[in-house]
Protein backbone atom coordinates (compact mmCIF):
# COMPACT_ATOMS: atom_id res chain seq x y z
CA UNK A 1 0.00 0.00 0.00
CA UNK A 2 1.56 3.64 -0.94
CA UNK A 3 1.26 5.51 2.25
CA UNK A 4 -1.71 8.64 1.98
CA UNK A 5 -0.76 11.97 0.46
CA UNK A 6 -1.36 14.09 3.43
CA UNK A 7 -2.02 17.90 3.08
CA UNK A 8 -0.30 19.88 6.07
CA UNK A 9 -1.96 23.16 6.81
CA UNK A 10 -5.05 22.87 8.06
CA UNK A 11 -8.86 24.40 7.10
CA UNK A 12 -10.90 26.28 8.84
CA UNK A 13 -14.15 26.27 7.18
CA UNK A 14 -17.20 28.67 8.51
CA UNK A 15 -20.36 26.92 8.79
CA UNK A 16 -23.71 28.66 7.28
CA UNK A 17 -26.84 27.84 5.93
CA UNK A 18 -25.09 26.78 2.62
CA UNK A 19 -23.66 24.01 4.47
CA UNK A 20 -25.03 23.11 8.26
CA UNK A 21 -26.72 19.99 7.48
CA UNK A 22 -25.61 16.49 8.22
CA UNK A 23 -24.66 15.77 4.48
CA UNK A 24 -23.49 19.22 3.97
CA UNK A 25 -21.35 18.76 6.91
CA UNK A 26 -20.23 15.20 6.09
CA UNK A 27 -19.47 16.57 2.75
CA UNK A 28 -17.16 19.07 3.71
CA UNK A 29 -14.98 16.50 6.34
CA UNK A 30 -14.85 14.49 3.55
CA UNK A 31 -13.57 16.89 1.40
CA UNK A 32 -10.77 17.87 3.87
CA UNK A 33 -12.32 20.93 6.50
CA UNK A 34 -10.29 20.02 9.69
CA UNK A 35 -12.01 22.99 12.05
CA UNK A 36 -15.54 23.99 11.78
CA UNK A 37 -15.91 27.74 12.92
CA UNK A 38 -19.02 28.63 14.08
CA UNK A 39 -19.50 32.59 13.62
CA UNK A 40 -21.81 34.10 16.68
CA UNK A 41 -21.65 37.17 14.29
CA UNK A 42 -24.99 35.01 13.23
CA UNK A 43 -27.33 32.97 13.87
CA UNK A 44 -28.74 32.16 17.14
CA UNK A 45 -26.97 29.76 20.29
CA UNK A 46 -29.36 27.06 20.10
CA UNK A 47 -28.39 26.83 16.28
CA UNK A 48 -24.86 26.74 16.93
CA UNK A 49 -25.93 23.73 19.34
CA UNK A 50 -27.70 22.00 16.97
CA UNK A 51 -24.82 22.15 14.66
CA UNK A 52 -21.97 21.45 16.34
CA UNK A 53 -23.67 18.01 17.79
CA UNK A 54 -23.78 17.11 14.48
CA UNK A 55 -20.52 17.91 13.96
CA UNK A 56 -19.62 15.63 16.67
CA UNK A 57 -21.94 12.98 14.63
CA UNK A 58 -20.18 13.17 11.77
CA UNK A 59 -17.09 13.60 12.57
CA UNK A 60 -17.07 10.65 15.06
CA UNK A 61 -18.75 8.48 11.64
CA UNK A 62 -15.88 9.83 9.70
CA UNK A 63 -13.32 8.54 12.45
CA UNK A 64 -11.48 12.01 12.23
CA UNK A 65 -11.10 14.98 14.63
CA UNK A 66 -12.47 17.70 13.60
CA UNK A 67 -12.18 20.78 16.16
CA UNK A 68 -15.42 23.32 16.94
CA UNK A 69 -14.48 26.84 16.62
CA UNK A 70 -16.78 28.82 18.28
CA UNK A 71 -15.97 32.76 17.02
CA UNK A 72 -17.16 35.34 19.19
CA UNK A 73 -18.92 38.42 17.54
CA UNK A 74 -17.49 40.98 19.57
CA UNK A 75 -17.39 44.72 19.69
CA UNK A 76 -17.82 45.43 15.93
CA UNK A 77 -18.80 48.80 15.86
CA UNK A 78 -21.81 48.99 13.29
CA UNK A 79 -24.56 51.73 11.88
CA UNK A 80 -27.70 51.22 13.05
CA UNK A 81 -30.91 50.48 10.48
CA UNK A 82 -32.19 52.65 7.44
CA UNK A 83 -35.83 53.53 6.91
CA UNK A 84 -35.51 51.72 3.99
CA UNK A 85 -33.11 49.03 4.79
CA UNK A 86 -29.93 51.22 2.42
CA UNK A 87 -29.41 54.55 1.14
CA UNK A 88 -27.12 55.46 -2.10
CA UNK A 89 -24.23 58.16 -1.26
CA UNK A 90 -22.97 60.30 -3.80
CA UNK A 91 -19.50 61.92 -3.74
CA UNK A 92 -19.71 64.96 -2.12
CA UNK A 93 -22.83 64.39 0.05
CA UNK A 94 -22.88 65.75 3.45
CA UNK A 95 -23.79 62.54 5.97
CA UNK A 96 -23.78 62.43 9.45
CA UNK A 97 -23.36 59.66 12.23
CA UNK A 98 -25.72 60.70 15.31
CA UNK A 99 -25.90 59.16 18.33
CA UNK A 100 -29.46 60.37 19.38
CA UNK A 101 -30.88 59.11 16.05
CA UNK A 102 -33.40 56.01 16.37
CA UNK A 103 -32.11 52.60 15.96
CA UNK A 104 -34.63 52.49 12.82
CA UNK A 105 -34.85 56.10 11.63
CA UNK A 106 -31.78 56.15 8.96
CA UNK A 107 -32.18 58.08 6.15
CA UNK A 108 -29.97 59.98 3.51
CA UNK A 109 -28.76 62.26 5.26
CA UNK A 110 -27.59 60.23 8.98
CA UNK A 111 -27.66 56.68 10.93
CA UNK A 112 -27.27 56.26 14.12
CA UNK A 113 -24.50 54.06 15.85
CA UNK A 114 -23.87 51.32 18.48
CA UNK A 115 -21.01 53.20 19.70
CA UNK A 116 -21.56 56.16 22.47
CA UNK A 117 -17.84 56.66 22.45
CA UNK A 118 -18.05 57.99 18.85
CA UNK A 119 -17.10 61.77 19.20
CA UNK A 120 -14.09 60.96 21.90
CA UNK A 121 -12.64 58.58 19.35
CA UNK A 122 -12.55 60.56 16.05
CA UNK A 123 -11.04 63.68 14.48
CA UNK A 124 -11.53 66.36 12.11
CA UNK A 125 -9.95 64.98 8.82
CA UNK A 126 -10.33 61.00 9.88
CA UNK A 127 -11.37 59.07 7.12
CA UNK A 128 -14.15 56.46 8.28
CA UNK A 129 -14.62 53.10 6.39
CA UNK A 130 -18.02 51.92 5.96
CA UNK A 131 -19.14 48.04 4.96
CA UNK A 132 -15.48 46.97 4.75
CA UNK A 133 -13.98 50.31 2.93
CA UNK A 134 -16.21 50.29 0.07
CA UNK A 135 -17.58 53.88 1.26
CA UNK A 136 -15.56 56.64 2.90
CA UNK A 137 -16.19 59.19 4.80
CA UNK A 138 -13.98 62.62 5.95
CA UNK A 139 -15.18 63.88 9.25
CA UNK A 140 -15.61 67.56 9.16
CA UNK A 141 -17.26 68.35 12.33
CA UNK A 142 -17.25 66.88 15.58
CA UNK A 143 -20.46 67.78 18.01
CA UNK A 144 -21.67 66.40 21.30
CA UNK A 145 -23.66 63.64 20.34
CA UNK A 146 -22.85 63.35 16.62
CA UNK A 147 -20.16 63.41 13.75
CA UNK A 148 -20.59 65.43 10.01
CA UNK A 149 -18.64 64.22 7.15
CA UNK A 150 -18.51 64.25 3.80
CA UNK A 151 -19.05 61.36 1.56
CA UNK A 152 -15.86 60.94 -0.27
CA UNK A 153 -16.40 57.45 -1.80
CA UNK A 154 -20.12 57.29 -1.98
CA UNK A 155 -22.07 53.38 -2.90
CA UNK A 156 -25.00 51.81 -1.56
CA UNK A 157 -25.15 51.45 2.13
CA UNK A 158 -27.11 49.52 4.17
CA UNK A 159 -28.41 48.56 7.42
CA UNK A 160 -26.23 47.11 10.32
CA UNK A 161 -22.80 47.77 7.72
CA UNK A 162 -19.48 48.12 9.96
CA UNK A 163 -17.69 51.04 10.55
CA UNK A 164 -13.60 51.60 10.66
CA UNK A 165 -11.63 54.37 11.30
CA UNK A 166 -8.53 54.62 8.73
CA UNK A 167 -5.24 53.90 11.32
CA UNK A 168 -7.78 51.61 13.55
CA UNK A 169 -8.63 53.60 17.29
CA UNK A 170 -12.40 52.91 17.47
CA UNK A 171 -11.97 50.54 20.18
CA UNK A 172 -14.92 48.99 22.59
CA UNK A 173 -14.39 46.89 25.07
CA UNK A 174 -13.69 43.32 23.72
CA UNK A 175 -16.45 41.52 25.65
CA UNK A 176 -19.69 42.80 24.70
CA UNK A 177 -22.69 41.54 26.70
CA UNK A 178 -23.80 39.86 23.77
CA UNK A 179 -20.31 37.81 23.86
CA UNK A 180 -21.11 36.79 27.64
CA UNK A 181 -24.28 35.45 26.78
CA UNK A 182 -22.87 33.59 23.86
CA UNK A 183 -20.35 32.13 26.36
CA UNK A 184 -23.08 30.76 28.73
CA UNK A 185 -24.26 29.16 25.34
CA UNK A 186 -21.11 27.65 25.00
CA UNK A 187 -21.86 25.02 27.86
CA UNK A 188 -23.77 23.09 24.75
CA UNK A 189 -21.32 23.72 22.20
CA UNK A 190 -18.52 22.40 24.19
CA UNK A 191 -16.06 24.08 21.47
CA UNK A 192 -12.20 23.32 20.82
CA UNK A 193 -11.35 26.53 20.45
CA UNK A 194 -12.96 30.00 21.15
CA UNK A 195 -12.53 32.98 19.13
CA UNK A 196 -12.67 36.22 20.60
CA UNK A 197 -12.86 39.28 18.32
CA UNK A 198 -11.37 42.54 18.24
CA UNK A 199 -8.87 41.85 20.98
CA UNK A 200 -7.40 44.97 22.09
CA UNK A 201 -5.01 43.03 25.05
CA UNK A 202 -3.79 40.18 26.70
CA UNK A 203 -6.64 41.29 29.48
CA UNK A 204 -9.36 40.67 27.16
CA UNK A 205 -8.16 37.03 26.64
CA UNK A 206 -7.54 36.20 30.28
CA UNK A 207 -11.49 37.52 31.05
CA UNK A 208 -12.33 34.93 28.45
CA UNK A 209 -10.86 32.13 29.88
CA UNK A 210 -12.22 33.13 33.66
CA UNK A 211 -15.49 33.22 32.35
CA UNK A 212 -15.24 30.26 30.30
CA UNK A 213 -13.75 28.70 33.19
CA UNK A 214 -16.68 29.63 35.75
CA UNK A 215 -18.71 27.23 33.18
CA UNK A 216 -15.92 24.70 33.05
CA UNK A 217 -14.76 25.08 29.83
CA UNK A 218 -11.45 25.31 28.37
CA UNK A 219 -11.26 25.81 25.02
CA UNK A 220 -8.11 26.53 23.61
CA UNK A 221 -8.15 30.91 23.12
CA UNK A 222 -7.68 31.80 19.70
CA UNK A 223 -7.12 35.95 19.59
CA UNK A 224 -8.02 37.85 16.77
CA UNK A 225 -5.84 40.41 15.68
CA UNK A 226 -7.89 42.51 13.61
CA UNK A 227 -6.63 46.40 15.13
CA UNK A 228 -4.29 48.74 13.94
CA UNK A 229 -3.38 49.89 17.31
CA UNK A 230 -2.53 46.14 18.18
CA UNK A 231 -0.09 45.38 15.37
CA UNK A 232 1.34 48.80 15.91
CA UNK A 233 2.31 48.16 19.21
CA UNK A 234 4.83 44.89 19.78
CA UNK A 235 4.40 44.81 23.50
CA UNK A 236 0.40 44.41 23.31
CA UNK A 237 1.18 41.96 20.17
CA UNK A 238 3.48 39.99 22.53
CA UNK A 239 1.23 39.69 25.62
CA UNK A 240 -1.82 38.35 23.49
CA UNK A 241 0.48 35.92 21.85
CA UNK A 242 1.55 34.78 25.27
CA UNK A 243 -1.74 34.77 26.57
CA UNK A 244 -3.69 32.99 23.68
CA UNK A 245 -2.97 29.29 22.23
CA UNK A 246 -2.97 30.80 19.04
CA UNK A 247 -4.36 34.01 16.70
CA UNK A 248 -6.40 35.09 13.85
CA UNK A 249 -4.69 37.15 11.35
CA UNK A 250 -8.18 38.35 10.26
CA UNK A 251 -7.54 40.31 7.34
CA UNK A 252 -11.23 41.56 6.89
CA UNK A 253 -11.45 44.30 9.67
CA UNK A 254 -7.87 44.64 9.89
CA UNK A 255 -6.65 45.27 5.76
CA UNK A 256 -9.56 48.01 6.44
CA UNK A 257 -7.64 49.85 9.37
CA UNK A 258 -4.33 49.63 7.40
CA UNK A 259 -4.91 49.20 3.94
CA UNK A 260 -4.01 45.89 2.23
CA UNK A 261 -0.20 46.92 0.88
CA UNK A 262 0.62 47.16 4.83
CA UNK A 263 -1.27 43.87 5.45
CA UNK A 264 1.13 42.03 3.27
CA UNK A 265 3.73 42.42 5.73
CA UNK A 266 2.29 42.64 8.92
CA UNK A 267 0.28 39.09 7.52
CA UNK A 268 4.02 37.89 7.64
CA UNK A 269 5.15 38.91 10.64
CA UNK A 270 2.06 38.11 12.63
CA UNK A 271 2.63 34.22 11.11
CA UNK A 272 6.15 33.95 12.21
CA UNK A 273 5.89 35.94 15.42
CA UNK A 274 3.27 32.91 16.18
CA UNK A 275 5.67 30.62 15.22
CA UNK A 276 8.26 31.54 17.09
CA UNK A 277 6.54 31.70 20.55
CA UNK A 278 4.89 28.34 20.15
CA UNK A 279 1.54 29.69 19.20
CA UNK A 280 -0.47 28.48 16.29
CA UNK A 281 -1.98 30.77 13.29
CA UNK A 282 -4.68 31.03 11.31
CA UNK A 283 -4.53 33.38 7.97
CA UNK A 284 -8.43 34.23 7.25
CA UNK A 285 -10.99 36.13 4.98
CA UNK A 286 -11.57 36.71 1.44
CA UNK A 287 -8.99 33.73 0.49
CA UNK A 288 -11.35 32.77 -1.95
CA UNK A 289 -13.81 34.71 -2.12
CA UNK A 290 -15.16 34.75 -5.80
CA UNK A 291 -16.40 31.19 -5.00
CA UNK A 292 -18.96 32.54 -3.18
CA UNK A 293 -20.71 32.01 -6.90
CA UNK A 294 -18.17 31.03 -9.02
CA UNK A 295 -16.97 27.25 -9.31
CA UNK A 296 -13.11 27.36 -9.77
CA UNK A 297 -10.83 30.13 -7.61
CA UNK A 298 -8.84 33.10 -9.89
CA UNK A 299 -5.28 32.15 -10.03
CA UNK A 300 -4.61 35.20 -7.71
CA UNK A 301 -6.92 33.80 -5.23
CA UNK A 302 -5.18 30.61 -5.18
CA UNK A 303 -1.50 32.18 -4.95
CA UNK A 304 -3.27 33.85 -1.60
CA UNK A 305 -3.91 30.75 -0.27
CA UNK A 306 -0.41 29.53 -1.36
CA UNK A 307 1.44 32.49 0.13
CA UNK A 308 0.20 32.05 3.42
CA UNK A 309 1.08 28.39 3.04
CA UNK A 310 4.89 29.53 2.30
CA UNK A 311 4.70 31.89 5.21
CA UNK A 312 4.09 29.16 7.66
CA UNK A 313 0.57 29.60 8.36
CA UNK A 314 -1.12 26.87 10.77
CA UNK A 315 -4.87 27.13 8.78
CA UNK A 316 -6.26 28.63 6.27
CA UNK A 317 -10.04 29.77 6.32
CA UNK A 318 -13.41 30.07 4.27
CA UNK A 319 -15.69 32.31 5.10
CA UNK A 320 -18.79 33.27 3.35
CA UNK A 321 -17.32 30.52 0.74
CA UNK A 322 -18.71 28.41 2.99
CA UNK A 323 -21.38 29.39 4.90
CA UNK A 324 -23.72 31.24 2.30
CA UNK A 325 -21.63 30.23 -0.81
CA UNK A 326 -23.01 28.32 -3.67
CA UNK A 327 -19.96 25.88 -4.12
CA UNK A 328 -19.03 25.07 -0.15
CA UNK A 329 -17.73 21.59 -1.18
CA UNK A 330 -15.78 22.95 -4.36
CA UNK A 331 -14.04 25.95 -2.40
CA UNK A 332 -12.36 23.49 0.05
CA UNK A 333 -11.08 21.03 -2.51
CA UNK A 334 -9.93 24.07 -4.65
CA UNK A 335 -8.16 25.62 -1.39
CA UNK A 336 -6.99 21.71 -0.07
CA UNK A 337 -4.79 21.42 -3.55
CA UNK A 338 -3.35 24.82 -3.95
CA UNK A 339 -1.96 24.52 -0.40
CA UNK A 340 -0.65 21.01 -0.79
CA UNK A 341 0.47 22.74 -4.16
CA UNK A 342 2.71 25.06 -1.86
CA UNK A 343 3.53 22.50 0.94
CA UNK A 344 5.59 20.94 -2.36
CA UNK A 345 8.39 24.08 -2.77
CA UNK A 346 11.29 23.48 -0.38
CA UNK A 347 9.96 26.63 1.09
CA UNK A 348 7.80 25.07 2.91
CA UNK A 349 9.75 22.03 4.08
CA UNK A 350 13.54 23.44 5.24
CA UNK A 351 13.83 24.60 8.78
CA UNK A 352 16.50 27.08 10.33
CA UNK A 353 15.38 24.04 13.70
CA UNK A 354 15.82 27.17 16.03
CA UNK A 355 19.67 26.76 15.59
CA UNK A 356 20.50 29.77 17.11
CA UNK A 357 18.41 28.94 20.39
CA UNK A 358 18.37 27.28 24.28
CA UNK A 359 15.87 25.10 24.81
CA UNK A 360 13.63 25.63 27.81
CA UNK A 361 13.40 21.54 28.68
CA UNK A 362 13.80 18.46 27.66
CA UNK A 363 10.68 18.35 25.80
CA UNK A 364 11.51 21.27 23.53
CA UNK A 365 15.15 19.38 22.91
CA UNK A 366 13.63 16.44 21.62
CA UNK A 367 10.84 18.29 19.52
CA UNK A 368 13.06 20.26 18.08
CA UNK A 369 15.85 17.10 17.49
CA UNK A 370 12.83 14.88 16.15
CA UNK A 371 12.48 17.26 13.31
CA UNK A 372 16.07 17.97 12.65
CA UNK A 373 16.46 14.28 12.96
CA UNK A 374 13.33 13.48 10.54
CA UNK A 375 13.92 16.46 7.69
CA UNK A 376 18.05 15.40 7.38
CA UNK A 377 17.92 11.40 6.88
CA UNK A 378 15.51 10.38 3.99
CA UNK A 379 14.73 6.95 5.55
CA UNK A 380 12.51 8.72 7.99
CA UNK A 381 8.99 8.51 6.64
CA UNK A 382 6.98 10.27 10.11
CA UNK A 383 6.91 10.87 13.32
CA UNK A 384 5.12 9.36 15.77
CA UNK A 385 4.61 11.31 19.11
CA UNK A 386 3.70 9.25 22.15
CA UNK A 387 1.64 12.50 23.80
CA UNK A 388 -0.59 13.12 26.54
CA UNK A 389 -1.01 17.12 26.80
CA UNK A 390 -0.44 17.51 22.68
CA UNK A 391 2.41 19.79 23.58
CA UNK A 392 5.45 17.84 21.81
CA UNK A 393 3.56 17.65 18.63
CA UNK A 394 2.87 21.08 18.96
CA UNK A 395 6.20 21.92 19.45
CA UNK A 396 7.58 19.90 16.62
CA UNK A 397 4.68 21.46 14.46
CA UNK A 398 6.20 25.12 15.01
CA UNK A 399 9.03 23.88 12.46
CA UNK A 400 8.89 22.95 8.83
CA UNK A 401 8.83 20.22 7.34
CA UNK A 402 7.61 17.74 4.57
CA UNK A 403 7.07 14.83 7.18
CA UNK A 404 3.91 13.71 8.93
CA UNK A 405 3.60 14.00 12.75
CA UNK A 406 0.91 11.25 13.90
CA UNK A 407 0.04 12.57 17.29
CA UNK A 408 -0.93 9.24 19.23
CA UNK A 409 -3.00 9.78 22.51
CA UNK A 410 -5.90 8.58 24.18
CA UNK A 411 -7.09 12.07 25.44
CA UNK A 412 -9.90 13.60 22.91
CA UNK A 413 -9.10 17.35 24.46
CA UNK A 414 -5.67 16.95 23.15
CA UNK A 415 -6.51 15.28 20.08
CA UNK A 416 -9.02 17.66 19.04
CA UNK A 417 -6.65 20.90 19.80
CA UNK A 418 -3.97 19.18 17.73
CA UNK A 419 -7.06 19.91 14.48
CA UNK A 420 -5.61 23.25 13.87
CA UNK A 421 -1.59 22.33 14.10
CA UNK A 422 -0.05 22.28 10.89
CA UNK A 423 1.76 18.77 10.24
CA UNK A 424 -0.17 17.47 13.07
CA UNK A 425 -2.60 14.03 12.35
CA UNK A 426 -4.39 13.57 15.26
CA UNK A 427 -5.10 9.77 16.01
CA UNK A 428 -6.53 8.30 19.08
CA UNK A 429 -4.31 5.54 20.52
CA UNK A 430 -4.77 4.53 24.00
CA UNK A 431 -0.85 3.35 25.13
CA UNK A 432 -1.63 2.39 28.63
CA UNK A 433 -3.88 -0.48 26.43
CA UNK A 434 -0.71 -2.22 26.59
CA UNK A 435 2.37 -3.62 27.72
CA UNK A 436 5.52 -0.91 28.21
CA UNK A 437 7.68 -3.28 26.06
CA UNK A 438 4.80 -3.49 23.20
CA UNK A 439 4.05 -0.27 23.20
CA UNK A 440 6.44 0.91 20.24
CA UNK A 441 5.45 -2.15 18.15
CA UNK A 442 1.95 -1.53 18.39
CA UNK A 443 1.84 1.92 17.92
CA UNK A 444 3.76 1.43 14.38
CA UNK A 445 1.63 -1.74 13.72
CA UNK A 446 -1.24 0.80 13.93
CA UNK A 447 0.05 3.21 11.85
CA UNK A 448 0.36 0.86 9.37
CA UNK A 449 -2.72 -0.98 8.84
CA UNK A 450 -4.25 3.16 8.80
CA UNK A 451 -2.43 3.27 5.54
CA UNK A 452 0.14 5.59 6.90
CA UNK A 453 2.97 3.71 6.68
CA UNK A 454 4.50 1.12 4.47
CA UNK A 455 6.75 -2.03 5.23
CA UNK A 456 10.12 -0.40 3.95
CA UNK A 457 9.88 2.90 5.52
CA UNK A 458 11.05 4.06 9.02
CA UNK A 459 9.72 6.35 11.98
CA UNK A 460 10.84 8.16 14.58
CA UNK A 461 9.06 7.90 17.54
CA UNK A 462 9.21 10.15 20.52
CA UNK A 463 7.75 9.46 24.18
CA UNK A 464 7.97 9.63 27.78
CA UNK A 465 10.21 7.42 29.88
CA UNK A 466 7.07 7.60 32.38
CA UNK A 467 4.12 6.84 30.24
CA UNK A 468 0.89 8.40 31.09
CA UNK A 469 2.70 11.52 32.35
CA UNK A 470 2.46 14.90 30.38
CA UNK A 471 5.41 17.35 29.79
CA UNK A 472 7.62 14.22 30.54
CA UNK A 473 9.05 13.08 26.94
CA UNK A 474 12.77 12.57 27.06
CA UNK A 475 12.98 9.79 24.70
CA UNK A 476 13.83 9.54 20.72
CA UNK A 477 14.08 6.52 18.74
CA UNK A 478 14.03 5.81 15.24
CA UNK A 479 12.67 2.21 14.26
CA UNK A 480 12.27 0.49 10.61
CA UNK A 481 8.17 -0.09 10.32
CA UNK A 482 8.90 -3.97 9.39
P1 LIG B 1 -14.90 38.32 10.98
O1 LIG B 1 -13.38 38.19 11.38
O2 LIG B 1 -15.15 37.44 9.80
O3 LIG B 1 -15.61 37.87 12.20
O4 LIG B 1 -15.06 39.77 10.71
C1 LIG B 1 -12.37 37.96 10.45
C2 LIG B 1 -11.80 39.22 9.84
O5 LIG B 1 -12.09 40.34 10.28
O6 LIG B 1 -11.00 39.03 8.92
MN1 LIG C 1 -13.44 40.76 11.87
Amino acid sequence: MTPKKNRRTKIVATVGPASESADDLARLMRAGVDVFRLNFSHGTAHNHAKVASRIRKQAAIAGKHVGILADLQGPKIRVSNFRQGSIQLENGDRFRLDLTMGEDDGDKNGVGLNYAELCTSVFRGDTLLLDDGRIRLRVDDIEAAAVDCTVIVGGILSSRKGINRMGGGLAAPALTSKDIADIDSLTEVRPDFVAVSFVSNAEDIFQTRELLKQHDLKPAIIAKIERAEVVADEATLNGILAASFGIMVARGDLGVEVGDAELIGIQKDLISRARKMDRVVITATQMMESMISSSMPTRAEVFDVANAVLDGTDAVMLSAETAVGKYPVEVVAAMSDAAMGAERHPVARKSQHRLNKQFANAQEAIAMSAIYAANHYGNVRGIACLTESGTTPLLMSRLRSGLPIFALSHHSETLQRLSMCRGVIPLFFDASAFDQEDVEARAIEFLKDGGYLSSEDSILLTKGAVMGRPGSTNIMKILPVS
